[in-house]
C-alpha cells in the first residue's frame, strides 16, 4: 500500500527532529521509504505564540496495516519526546499524520483518512504535490488543483 505520512515539527531543533522520524521512518516493519519532499518552514496553525513548524511529506511503501501504522507513528512521536497536552494545536516535538493510505477511505474512533485537513493545510498540500504531482484523492479531487487553490501562507523550502 503506498502512504503519505505528513511530518511536523517546531520544538527542539525542528528540522533535525524531522530529520530523525524520517529516519525511523525509514527503519519501519515491512516498509519502505520510496519517496521524500523538501523540508519547508511553515507558519503555526491556531495559537500564534510559538515556533514556526518544519514540515515535510513522505512517501511510504507498506505492508502495514493503516492502525498498526499509527501506532508505529505514535510510539516514534513518544521516542522524540512528544508529550500530549490539552491545548489542540500546540507546540510539539513531533507530529506524524497519515495523510493518506492507498485510496481507501477510513473512519474509525482513531483514524480518518484522507487526513482531514489535507485539503486546505499548505504544509501538508505543496510537499505532497512535490513528490506526488498526479495524486488523485479517494473522492476524486485532483491534488494539482488543490495545491494551485491554496495560498501559500510563507510557506518556504529550507532545503532540499
Ligand atoms: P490535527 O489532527 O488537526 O492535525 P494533531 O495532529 O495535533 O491535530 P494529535 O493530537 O496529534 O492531533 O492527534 C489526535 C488523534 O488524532 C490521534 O490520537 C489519532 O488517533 C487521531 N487521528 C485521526 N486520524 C488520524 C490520521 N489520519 N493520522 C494520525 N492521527 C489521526
Ligand atoms: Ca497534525
Ligand atoms: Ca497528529
Amino acid at each position: 500500500m503506498i502512504s503519505y505520512i505528513g511530518i511536523g515539527s517546531n520544538q527542539a531543533d525542528p528540522a533535525q527532529q524531522a530529520t530523525m522520524a524520517i529516519e525511523a521512518l525509514k527503519r519501519l516493519p515491512n516498509t519502505q521509504l520510496t519517496k521524500c519532499a523538501s523540508l519547508y518552514a511553515s507558519t503555526p496553525m491556531g495559537p500564534q505564540d510559538q515556533p514556526d513548524y518544519v514540515n515535510t511529506v513522505v512517501e511510504l511503501d507498506t505492508q502495514l496495516s493503516a492502525l498498526a501504522l499509527l501506532d508505529e507513528l505514535q510510539k516514534i512521536e513518544f521516542n522524540q519526546g512528544r508529550v500530549r497536552k490539552a491545548t489542540r494545536w500546540g507546540p510539539r516535538t513531533l507530529d506524524l499524520d497519515i495523510i493518506l493510505y492507498g485510496n481507501q477511505k477510513i473512519n474509525n474512533t482513531r483514524l480518518t483518512i484522507p487526513h482531514y485537513g489535507m485539503k486546505v493545510r499548505e504544509f501538508v498540500l505543496y510537499p505532497l504535490f512535490e513528490i506526488a504531482e498526479n495524486l488523485v484523492l479517494p473522492d476524486g479531487t485532483v491534488l494539482s488543483q488543490l495545491t494551485a487553490q491554496c495560498d501559500r501562507n510563507g510557506l518556504i523550502i529550507i532545503s532540499e
